[in-house]
């Protein structure tokens, strides 16, 4: 089977300084790979490039058979790639409603099916369908998580790419956020999850990959790597 993502050697550089040093993985339609590894490794870097927003500086990215490493985002959007950057990017002075209407646009959707997809958000997360009509910028932390997944799923991705979807917020919203991450699996969505939260992250994730100074340090079933005495010690606790 051929994979949804393949990547392959890819180095992408600041300058001088090489931050994505010769990465390979593969990602298989609708499972979930984790990236995980410590500060500065490379990981924002990675996804950033596999959307489009920093070119290579060589390597291949393979999208369903085609190589789009050298596409803009525009056109990696229109395939199917999706990111969710860490920083959520919401239009702050916007409603909830807005946003969410904004993450369709890529697809010029009819009205009803519009509709569709404003329900199943609301349905997803309530709390959003609660606040439709409230500014963006005074969502907490946790609903502005949802509402950032939620505005990516409007254009129905075929690979969603999350870049610390857990970063600063409370325990009980990362497990709401990292279940949902979960059921989108198991409705065939491909995701590629960046993690500190190593355990959580690998508990939702089919395979997981260690990015350490730029490269892969090791990769396997998700399962394999929570009992990897190497992972354990570095990135589990040692639990
Ligand atoms: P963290 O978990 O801390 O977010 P990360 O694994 O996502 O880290 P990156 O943010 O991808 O790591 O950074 C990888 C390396 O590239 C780091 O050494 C970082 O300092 C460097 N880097 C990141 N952004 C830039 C930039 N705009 N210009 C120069 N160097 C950068």
């Amino acid at each position: 089977m051929t994979a949804l993502l393949e990547v392959h050697d890819l180095h992408v550089a600041y300058g001088q300084v090489e931050a994505v040093r010769g990465v390979s993985f593969s990602l298989q339609e609708g499972h979930i790979g984790s990236i995980i590894g410590p500060n500065g490794a490379g990981k924002t870097t990675l996804l950033a490039s596999l959307m489009g927003l920093l070119p290579p500086a060589r390597g291949k990215v393979c999208f369903d058979g085609v190589d789009v490493a050298r596409l803009d985002v525009e056109a990696r959007l229109e395939r199917g790639l999706c990111l969710v950057p860490e920083q959520r990017e919401l239009f702050g002075d916007m409603t909830v409603l807005d946003n969410l209407v904004l993450g369709a646009y890529v697809k010029k959707l009819a009205t009803a099916e519009l509709r569709l997809r404003l329900d199943e958000a609301y349905a997803r997360f309530p709390r959003l369908a609660e606040r439709r009509d409230q500014r963006a910028d005074t969502l907490s932390g946790g609903e502005r998580q949802m509402l950032a997944l939620s505005r990516a799923l409007m254009s129905r991705p075929r690979l969603l790419m999350l870049d610390e979807p857990s970063l600063g917020l409370a325990p009980l919203i990362v497990t709401e956020i990292l279940t949902e991450i979960g059921h989108l699996r198991s409705m065939g969505l491909s995701v590629l999850l960046v993690e500190q939260n190593a355990r959580a992250a690998l508990k939702v994730s089919s395979e997981g990959h260690v990015l350490e100074g730029g490269q892969i340090a090791i990769s396997g079933p998700a399962e394999q790597l929570i009992n990897d005495d190497r992972v354990r010690h570095a990135y589990l606790g040692g639990a």
